[in-house]
């Protein structure tokens, strides 16, 4: 039986690192009384069921929070890694696709329906480019949300003025080794001086002028300028400068990050699960962390989708071990490329026994609010690095793809919470050298210090009366229209 609610429809892109802040934005806003539905492709969906915390089948039983399963459009055997980026960029851009008819006559459905709330306005991803189409064919207010940071998103806005500027593509190969990627951008305005093309989201380093994914991304970044309002996971104190730029070409911008506090409130009424992983969670951690010191281990994780050759793995392994430093490391079944894989040596697990914890995925908010954690080593994917930052742990900053090399110098150099490495190589007497200065020199405890004032700008930035906090109820407000009960 259809309600008088607002109706919004969800639709993140098929990764971790983007189902993540969606799921959050939904969450809130169905605390606010919104009736929502969630989109999820059919591959996802069969993992969520099967890695889910939550009773079978995974949202059974939770009010007024809906689920719709749509194709990806990509083969079964599709292993949607990090290496098939450009496969899903090509069934997402594909006009009259798959996934694309498929939203059309969902959305079709929903809006005919007499059992569901009418649909008020859909949040899309900003990467899925073929729904604010679909939205705006059939009529229905359409909100995108960017997953970056304003300073990422700012280098994806770069893509055009990339190509007008002769820069992409890059002349030849030569380009990625001959100090070209050290060439300075202040043409970029807004951007911190140490800025280089080396931080500009790393699609644009090939010399392929149809390279698939740097264009999908350019379009996608275009797209969001013309959106009935833009989502940013982030807040104004920490990303003030940027954000101007941004509003030059974009009106209607709502920050309202770090979305992981503003969904602590509604996290402690258990309404709904505290995330969606398509991991299963590995669960020893927690007790283990009970008993270590305060401050004392070192956290390592890259992610949802960033890969390791074995021998990256090898040098990380060895510089935490030599470290002497109790560190939790997850290591995903698909992080690491083919075969071979040093923590399965005896001599290596025989190091590490009394302080090396490995796993295959935690629930990284609940790692990063304990007591023992004293450090981040991170691939700065930006839920990662502000998930870091809304809890005061300083990071050691490996980037990886993307737009991570951004977060990494911003994080570094102007948020000043971190340490970084250089991308690619590993060596252990780096890592060994960068864990030691941050958990025992003066620089480990000034970069502590500013984490904490960064958690505490967060923290009011999300209470009632802050920047994100505000924003959301203006968000609220015009999702589902004005003078809702909402
Ligand atoms: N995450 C998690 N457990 C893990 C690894 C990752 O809960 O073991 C979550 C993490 O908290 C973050 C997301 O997965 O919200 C990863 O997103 P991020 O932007 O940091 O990186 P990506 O995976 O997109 O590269």
């Amino acid at each position: 039986m259809a309600t008088n609610k607002p109706h919004v429809i969800c639709v993140p892109i098929p990764y971790q690192g983007h189902i993540n802040p969606m799921f959050k934005l939904a969450k809130l806003l169905h605390s606010r009384g919104v009736y929502i539905t969630m989109v999820v492709t059919e591959f996802n969906v069969a993992r969520l069921a099967s890695s889910s915390t939550v009773e079978s089948p995974f949202l059974e039983g939770f009010n007024d929070f809906s689920i719709e399963v749509i194709p990806d459009g990509l083969p079964p055997d599709n292993k949607r890694s990090v290496f098939n980026l450009h496969e899903l960029c090509y069934s997402f851009r594909g006009i009259q696709g798959e996934p694309q008819m498929a939203i059309r006559s969902l959305l079709m459905r929903l809006l005919e329906s007499p059992d569901i709330p009418p649909v008020t306005s859909v949040i899309s991803d900003a990467m899925m480019t073929f729904v604010p189409q679909v939205c705006i064919e059939l009529g229905i207010p359409v909100f995108h949300l960017y997953t970056t940071s304003a300073c990422g998103m700012l280098g994806y806005m770069q893509f055009d003025e990339l190509v007008k500027r002769g820069d992409f593509p890059l002349k030849d190969e030569s380009c990625l080794t001959n100090g070209y990627l050290d060439t300075s951008i202040e043409w970029v305005p807004g951007l911190i001086k140490e800025a280089r093309m080396k931080h500009l989201p790393t699609f644009l380093r090939t010399t392929d002028p149809n390279e698939i994914i740097f264009n999908y991304l350019a379009e996608a970044t275009r797209n969001a300028k013309v959106t009935a309002g833009l989502i940013l996971n982030t807040f104004d104190d920490l990303e003030g400068q940027i954000l101007k730029e941004i509003e030059k070409v974009i009106a209607n911008i709502y920050t309202i990050g770090p979305l992981t506090k503003l969904s602590q409130p509604v996290n402690e009424r258990k309404l709904l699960p505290l995330s969606w992983s398509l991991w299963k969670e590995d669960n020893s951690y927690l007790e283990w962390l009970d008993k270590r010191s305060p401050k004392s281990v070192i956290y390592v994780n890259f992610g949802s989708i960033a890969v390791l050759t074995p021998e990256q793995l090898k040098e990380f392994a060895w510089g935490l071990a030599n470290s002497k430093h109790p560190f939790l490391w997850v290591i995903r079944s698909d992080l690491v490329i083919g075969e071979s894989n040093i923590i399965t040596e005896d001599c290596y697990m025989e190091e590490i026994k009394d302080r090396g914890l490995i796993l295959s995925w935690c629930l990284q908010e609940k790692v990063l609010q304990h007591p023992s954690v004293a450090v981040f080593l991170t691939h700065c994917g930006w839920n990662s690095t502000l998930e870091s930052i809304g809890e005061g742990v300083p990071m050691i900053c490996w980037p990886f793809f993307a737009e991570q090399q951004m977060n990494g110098l911003y994080a570094c150099k102007e948020w000043r919470v971190g340490v970084e490495m250089e991308e690619g190589s590993v060596q252990r007497k780096e890592v060994e050298g960068l864990v030691r200065d941050v958990m025992e020199s003066e620089k480990g405890k000034e970069l502590k210090g500013k984490a904490m004032e960064w958690k505490k700008k967060a923290e009011e930035a999300t209470r009632p009366g802050g920047s994100s906090y505000n924003n959301f109820d203006k968000l609220v407000r015009n999702l589902v229209g004005k003078g809702n009960h909402c």
